[in-house]
């Protein structure tokens, strides 16, 4: 009666942690492993309601093949040993396949958090990981109707399509600290609020290719010449710069540690513009009405080319970063007014009322 819930990474983590609460002692947290840092994942999972981990296997550092062939090996003979009534995976990690294809060789249902996302551009492993997903899914619970559109165009029957909203929203409700609390926070770190920009990368397109990561340094670094710039450096980013010789191309910006959600949103809520090139950070943007930068070609959340955020694109890192600086005042106060394109409500206690609607248990 149990339902396996599959995190491999810091965004499942995030995404997932409230989905678990709310199946509570039917939860069974499977972890594969796959996040780059042991500290990383530590940090992550401690400012979260996650059920303690059940079962844990191990697949990290290995390539996108071997992660997924291996994790799917050990996920399929997890779920022969110890049968649940479903597998309930999110977006688009190596995990997430790797759950979905054990899943489906057991002939376990399958449940999909964050359905229906595309970015259409092929390049990006995560993409090939969503369209898999979908495809085998038995209930995709997408974040917005427009997601719901796109899985019918592509043939997903309308019945395996719930629209359930974004998960993020229960992250927030919880996470986000009040003003007073959120002030002391800055104040200990030496910042106000609105006066810093707040930036993250880590994506395999930006930091793998010493030309694409020295030109994202360098217009971090003129940011920096205007205003703070925090970047809480991800692992990966962190050896990378170091193995291109590009450390220094970050001078004057204020590189930490990864933190923790709880700090991390803090940090979000007040700052006077996110610079990313992370999905849920794109998300929580949104939701947090802040300004930002997108460091990408291509976004699977359109909804948010209305004005939320702006992509970088092909263009030169420099400027685009000088002059959205420049735009925050009126960028900002546009935000305020927008509507919403994610509803706020908990779409994790949907989730789950939805996989007890399908597949109850007696309780
Ligand atoms: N995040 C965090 N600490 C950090 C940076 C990000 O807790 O230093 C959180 C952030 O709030 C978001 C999630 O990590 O919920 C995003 O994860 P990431 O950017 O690693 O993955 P992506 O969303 O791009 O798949």
């Amino acid at each position: 009666s149990g339902t396996a819930v599959v995190v491999g990474t810091r965004p499942e983590a995030v995404k997932l942690a409230y989905v678990a609460r709310a199946l509570g002692d039917r939860a069974v947290v499977v972890h594969t492993g796959q996040h780059y840092d042991a500290t990383l994942w530590a940090d992550v999972v401690g400012d979260l309601p996650m059920p303690p981990i059940a079962h844990h296997i191990a697949v990290g550092g290995r390539s996108r093949g071997e992660q997924i062939g291996r994790a799917t090996e050990l996920l399929t003979r997890l779920l022969i040993e110890h049968p649940v009534r479903a597998v309930v995976v999110q977006g688009d990690t190596n995990s997430t396949l790797a759950g979905a294809l054990a899943a489906n060789a057991t002939g376990t249902p399958l449940v999909h958090v964050e359905a229906g996302l595309r970015s259409d551009d092929r390049s990006m492993p995560e993409e090939s990981n969503r369209l898999l997903v979908d495809r085998i899914s038995d209930l995709c619970c997408v974040p917005i109707a427009a997601n719901a559109a796109r899985l019918e165009r592509e043939g997903v029957a309308a019945d395996r399509i719930e629209v359930t909203g974004n998960t993020l929203a229960d992250a927030l409700s919880d996470l986000v600290p009040r003003t007073g609390e959120a002030d002391t926070l800055l104040g200990g770190l030496g910042l106000e609020r609105g006066g810093f920009a707040l930036a993250t990368v880590h994506r395999a397109s930006n930091v793998d290719d010493r030309r694409t990561l020295a030109a994202l340094a360098d217009g971090l670094a003129a940011l920096a010449r205007r205003v703070t710039v925090v970047l809480p450096l991800h692992p990966h980013t962190r050896a990378r710069l170091a193995e291109f010789d590009l450390t220094d191309r970050l001078a004057g910006v204020r590189t930490v540690d990864p933190v923790g959600p709880r700090q991390f949103l803090a940090l979000e809520a007040a700052a006077g513009l996110l610079v990313s090139d992370s999905g849920g950070v794109q998300e929580e943007a949104c939701l947090l009405r802040r300004p930002l930068v997108v460091l990408r070609n291509s976004t699977e959340r359109p909804e948010l080319l209305d004005g939320w955020c702006r992509l970088l694109g092909d263009a030169d890192p420099v400027g685009v970063l000088e002059q959205a600086w420049a735009d925050v005042p009126s960028w900002t106060a546009d935000l305020a007014v927008r509507p919403l394109p994610y509803g706020t409500d908990s779409a994790s206690a949907r989730i789950v009322a939805e996989i007890d609607r399908r597949w109850p248990v007696p309780r």
